[in-house]
């Protein structure tokens, strides 16, 4: 007995190996081994089987004469329904060896076994039945009376009887094992060819055959009408993606539209159509195999439970497609979304093949122009007009999404992807009703690998420089630069702790006095704001340019002004109640209305007169919104405060501008001052500012003076009054209170 038994690990093999012979072939015969060393008895049972039939079929017999024999022989063929064995044979248990070998050894259960014996006693009958898993015991002599036909009748019903159970247990087992196999698509076109590979293997036949649906609603490409060739395996791979008219065997078509139409499976002696039912599948399905030969009954059964579980399985892909599609596609466009995007670049992340990999962003310019001129329907048909041409240009396998409005990402293949392909689409204008429209766009290129951790940190990477190319214009393109992204982390950073910090007076006011250029006698105070932190005072220009970009700009402003006139308190006390501050605001401070009313509002809460703070607001801010600025600036002179412009001659103001400019002072800005002693072009703008200064009738106020030649020179020329380091740099209040006091004493 050498052959272990079927070393199993995969019962599909074991079934199409241990067909149950009842199965395959209903005519063929019962095998039965009869292994004993006696002769005469060996030749009276060949005698007495020889045409006998039980249950329907004949009965072959095959015969070894010794345990040995036997082993050889069930070590090639197993296939028998009845072993008889004679227990005395070579030795006086070889019997009850054979029965131990075939079980244990062989691992064959399905034989029904009747163990024989000549001499009635030998072997304890109740104790071997028990262990053995034997049908029958009995004397040789009795058979004859118990008659032989009985005996093999009853062993070969419990045979029949156990291999229907195995047969169906591993029918169900490969069933099971089928539709586990099943669930791993995630497509209803994987789901379709895999239930093609699946059916031709529970029915051992080649996969030759065809997935028709009708009716699904989210098939986007299928051919209007008809059921759709959604899966294909062997000779009719060529019609996958094709409508069944395509097929050019019209009886497989007709068979296929029949299961189809009436709701039901076909069997033919040539093929089978399985039919899935909308209620299950959410869509009707059939699959179709030729099979070559006629099925058997249990072949039915199964394909039926096969059908039930497979119909299921297409349903759970339908709708996790469809889940999948909610989730992953830009509603308005029809393509990948946002959220599809990150996936993308997640799984090009982990598994490019070594390829390098890039993603562009392409931001439509003034795309909400465009929306306000045309109307929303329009853009949008121009947004949606706009994917072929993306995708012409950038072909499979790139992925073209949609992040928001006007927003595209494409991500791919280095090689494939990069801006002058994506400027190229906007070279040619949109053609849409009869109407070109010309589009220009924004865009950044970002390799996948150019920024550790995840999709969205990518993705904040890019847009920075994507920001950072909309500043220039229209049109722009900016390779990624992690400079650009490393300074707007830390602009960021600084944003989130100018907040805190602003509930923590950590910005406070200094104080550069303002002198009288002929008298040398402080007459005021520019206020300056300075931020402390853990690592030292942050200058203004730094902060101030990130706060403009926050709404803590407005706080700021506020806490300037009530700072000023805390300070203006001081200086009354002091009795410096004659000396003026100027508070320096910035454009975007204007964004809230009614600016010259709050600084009223603070001065009257603090009890100070308006008259003392001044406003210095640049030449450029000025300019840029002039309608606005100037408003409120007039608003705060009618209140009776003063405003000087500040940094002037550097904002190149039209003249019709200038006339109407609500000011009191004009402050030459330092980069004139600086090289008043050096360089003539200085001193010509300098001369003009003051002169234009004189004809408006406001004041002149020269900052940055940092030497007697410049100080001398401006007061010669007309400038009244200044500032600078030449006097004295910005102060905290208490030395300015002290600086003041000493000026003051003659
Ligand atoms: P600004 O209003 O033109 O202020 C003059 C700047 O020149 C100040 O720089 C001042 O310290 C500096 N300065 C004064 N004298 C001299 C000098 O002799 N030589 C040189 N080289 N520089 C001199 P600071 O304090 O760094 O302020 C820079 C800018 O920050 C200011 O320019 C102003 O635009 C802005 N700023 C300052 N405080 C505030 C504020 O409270 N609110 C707003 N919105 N902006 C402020
Ligand atoms: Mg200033
Ligand atoms: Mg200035």
């Amino acid at each position: 007995m050498a052959t272990p038994p079927p070393a199993s690990d995969d019962a599909l093999i074991g079934f199409r190996d241990e067909a149950p012979p009842s199965a395959a072939a209903p005519a063929s015969p019962w095998r039965v081994l009869a292994v004993d060393d006696d002769r005469g008895f060996q030749q009276a049972l060949a005698h007495a089987l020889r045409d006998l039939h039980i249950l329907g079929r004949p009965v072959e017999l095959q015969q070894a004469y010794s345990l040995s024999e036997a082993a050889h022989l069930l070590a090639r063929d197993r296939d028998f329904a009845v072993i008889l064995a004679d227990v005395v044979m070579e030795t006086e248990d070889a019997g009850l060896r054979l029965v131990k070998g075939v079980r244990e050894m062989l691992g064959l259960h399905e034989p029904r076994i009747v163990l024989l014996t000549g001499q009635p006693g030998f072997a304890p009958v109740d104790a071997v039945m028990e262990s053995y898993d034997l049908s029958d015991y009995c004397l040789k002599s009795d058979l004859a009376s118990r008659g032989l036909k009985n005996v093999l009748t009853a062993a070969i019903r419990g045979y029949s009887h156990l291999i229907a159970v195995t047969s169906a247990r591993k029918g169900l087992q490969l069933i099971l094992e089928a539709s586990n196999r099943l669930t791993t698509a995630r497509t209803i076109e994987q789901i379709a060819s895999a239930v093609l590979v699946e059916v031709a293997d529970l029915l051992r036949v080649p996969a030759e055959g065809i997935v028709c649906v009708e009716g699904q609603d989210d098939t986007d490409d299928a051919p209007p009408g008809g059921p759709v060739i959604i899966g294909a395996a062997g000779q009719f791979e060529t019609y996958l993606k094709g409508s069944l008219q395509t097929l050019p065997d019209r009886s497989i078509a007709e068979c296929i539209a029949a299961a189809l139409n009436g709701h039901h499976p076909i069997a033919r002696d040539d093929c089978q159509v399985l039919y899935f039912p909308r209620q299950h599948a959410m869509a009707d399905y059939a699959v179709y195999l030729a099979t070559g030969r006629p099925l058997e009954a249990s072949e039915h059964e199964l394909l039926g439970v096969f059908a039930a579980n497979a119909s299921k399985g297409f349903g759970n892909v339908a709708l996790i497609s469809r889940l999948d599609r909610m989730a992953f596609e830009d509603e308005l466009l029809h393509i990948p979304n946002r959220a599809a995007l990150m996936r993308e670049i997640e799984r090009l992340r982990i598994g490019n093949g070594g390829q390098q990999q890039r993603m562009l962003l392409i931001d439509l310019d003034d795309f909400s122009g465009l929306n306000d001129a045309f109307g929303v329907v329009l853009g949008n048909r121009i947004l949606a007009a706009l994917v072929a041409p993306l995708r012409q240009a950038f072909p499979p396998p790139a992925m073209i999404s949609r992040i928001t409005a006007d927003l595209f990402a494409i991500v791919g293949p280095a090689a494939l992807i990069d801006d002058t392909r994506a400027m190229a689409v906007f070279d040619q204008p949109l053609r849409l009703d009869d109407t070109s429209y010309r589009l220009t766009a924004c865009t950044t290129q970002i390799d996948l690998d150019a920024v550790p951790g995840s999709a969205a940190e990518l993705l904040r990477a890019a847009w920075t420089s994507l920001r950072a190319a909309k500043l220039r214009g229209p049109g722009s393109r900016a390779a990624y630069d992690p400079d650009i992204e490393r300074r707007a982390g830390e602009r960021f950073a600084m944003m989130s702790r100018l907040g805190q910090d602003l509930q923590h007076d950590a910005l406070f006011l200094v104080f550069q006095p303002q002198v009288d250029l002929a008298t040398g006698r402080i007459v005021g105070a520019e206020a300056l704001l300075r931020w402390r932190t853990e690592t030292g005072l942050i200058p203004p220009g730094e902060f101030i340019p990130v706060a403009e970009k926050s709404v803590y700009i407005h706080a700021i402003g506020d806490r300037v002004v009530q700072q000023a006139c805390a300070a203006l308190k001081a200086l009354d006390a002091a009795g410096l109640g004659t000396l003026s501050i100027s508070v320096n605001v910035s454009a975007r401070q204007f964004d809230a209305p009614g600016l010259a009313e709050r600084v009223a509002a603070h001065c009257a809460e603090a009890g100070v007169d308006l008259r003392r703070l001044a406003l210095e607001i640049t030449e450029t801010a000025v300019m840029g919104h002039f309608g606005q600025v100037a408003q409120a600036l007039r608003h705060y002179r009618a209140a009776g405060g003063s405003v000087a412009i500040d940094d002037f001659g550097t904002g190149l103001s039209s003249l019709e501008y200038l006339r109407d400019l609500p000011a009191d002072h004009l402050k030459i800005d330092l980069s004139f001052v600086r090289h008043l002693e050096h360089d003539e072009r200085s001193r010509q703008i300098a001369r003009m500012i003051i002169k234009l200064g004189h004809s408006l009738g406001v004041g002149l106020i020269a900052e940055g003076i940092e030497t007697q030649g410049q100080a001398d020179w401006l007061r010669e020329n007309g400038c009244q009054e200044g500032q600078g380091w030449l006097f004295a740099r910005p102060l905290p209040l208490a030395e300015f209170i002290a600086a003041c006091q000493s000026s003051a004493t003659p």
